[in-house]
Order: structure tokens, then C-alpha cells, then sequence
């Protein structure tokens, strides 16, 4: 069984990891804490997990990549779409800190609830989860400094995007469901968005309004 420090260290020599703060983030949320028990022995494998209701929780390197590219700075609004295991919001808590907060929202129930426990047992308090659609983003706390798809979806639509403040960035997901996606960093300068593709990758569709199906 491999073991959280031998993970992180891989990361950090293969510079997937090269910010401090993300290193002491990815350090400290256990990912043991937020897979199901049976696959317990594969906590630290970098690959993702299956977490129930045909979901997965993301590959480290994926969460790690993203955590560096979001910039994400201390007493940010961040929100995440697509909360499933919790794991990636708990991450994003630390990088935010005490005097921020991450809004995630996740669309199953069962899943809803999973994360708020693993989230609530590994002693953070400043991730809130919402069970609802997520795909047109959750204007109830926007503005936001930071947004993120853990999901694919078809396009990040206008609704989502006039939730991000003036120069924050959101990270998307895009591309056909089930087929190879790429990771676009938006930015948004003078109320103009800039694109900068990063990354190809494979994530669950986003169900919903502005999703697939
Ligand atoms: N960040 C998660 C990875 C979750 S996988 C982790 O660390 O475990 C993507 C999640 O997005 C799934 O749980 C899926 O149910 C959720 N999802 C899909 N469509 C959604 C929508 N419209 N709104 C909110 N969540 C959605």
C-alpha cells in the first residue's frame, strides 16, 4: 500500500506540484478520509476512484494540477461545481483558509451528504455543500473569486461566468461526454474572458439545465 508522503513527494520531484502552499494543502487532507473503506488500500494510488452513483473521485495529480492552476489566494469566494467525495473542496479549504470560503454544489443527494461528512470529519469549516443543479453555477453567493468544473461539460455558459468578479479565473472542463476533454483557465480582464487551454483530461459529465442530458 502506498502512503500519502510517498504521493505528495512524487508530485512535488515531477513538479506537478510547485507552490508551497499547494504542497502543504495536498499534505494536509488525508484522501483516505474520503474514499469509500473498501478501497481503502488505493487512498494514495494517482488514479481516480470510484465513490458511488457511477462517479469518481479525481486523480491527485488532477486535484494538484488544479489547485495550482486555479491561483486560488487566501480569503477567496470559491466555487466548485461538482462536489462528489469532498476531497477536491478540502483541498481548495486550505488554499482559501480560515478567512475564505468554497461553495460547492453537488446534484446527487447521496453524494451531497458524503462529502458535507467527510468534509465536516476532517475538521474543516469553511467549505459549504449545496444539493442542487449546479450547471448554471449557484448566484446565491457570487460573486466568486475562483470557479471550478470538476465535471465536463459542453461550454461554460454566460450565466456561469458573470459570477466570477473582474480578474478571477474559473477552470472548465470541456469536451464531448465520455470522450477526451481539455482543461481551459479562463480569465476575465476589462469584463473581457481570456482562454488559455491547459491540459487534456477525462472527467464525468456535468448533468443538468446547461450540461449533458
Ligand atoms: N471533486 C470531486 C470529484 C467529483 S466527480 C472529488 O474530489 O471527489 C464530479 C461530480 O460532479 C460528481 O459527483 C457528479 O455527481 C457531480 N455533478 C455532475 N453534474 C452536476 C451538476 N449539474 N451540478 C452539481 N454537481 C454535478
Amino acid at each position: 500500500m502506498r502512503d500519502a508522503d510517498s504521493l505528495i513527494d512524487d508530485l512535488v520531484r515531477e513538479g506537478v506540484i510547485h507552490s508551497p502552499p499547494v504542497e502543504r494543502a495536498m499534505r494536509a487532507v488525508r484522501r483516505e478520509d474520503f474514499v469509500p473503506g473498501r478501497l481503502m488500500r488505493s487512498a494514495y494510488a494517482d488514479h481516480p476512484l470510484p465513490i458511488g452513483g457511477g462517479q469518481t473521485i479525481s486523480a491527485p495529480h488532477m486535484v494538484a494540477i488544479m489547485a495550482e492552476e486555479l491561483q486560488v489566494e487566501e480569503g477567496g469566494n470559491v466555487l466548485e461545481i461538482g462536489t462528489g467525495s469532498g476531497y477536491h473542496a478540502a483541498v481548495v479549504s486550505h488554499l482559501v483558509g480560515p478567512e475564505g470560503k468554497v461553495v460547492s454544489v453537488e446534484r446527487l443527494e447521496s453524494l451531497a451528504d458524503e462529502g458535507r461528512r467527510n468534509i465536516i470529519r476532517s475538521g474543516i469549516s469553511n467549505v459549504k455543500v449545496i444539493c442542487a443543479d449546479g450547471s448554471g453555477g449557484y448566484p446565491e453567493e457570487a460573486q466568486y473569486d475562483r470557479i471550478y468544473y470538476t465535471c465536463a461539460a459542453p461550454r461554460v455558459p454566460g450565466i456561469v461566468m458573470d459570477q466570477l468578479k473582474e480578474g478571477g479565473i474559473l477552470l472548465g472542463v470541456v469536451g464531448p461526454n465520455g470522450g477526451v476533454q481539455v482543461l481551459i483557465r479562463y480569465r476575465k480582464k476589462d469584463g473581457r474572458i481570456e482562454e488559455e487551454p491547459l491540459t487534456r483530461c477525462v472527467f464525468v459529465p456535468l448533468i443538468g439545465e446547461y450540461g449533458y442530458g
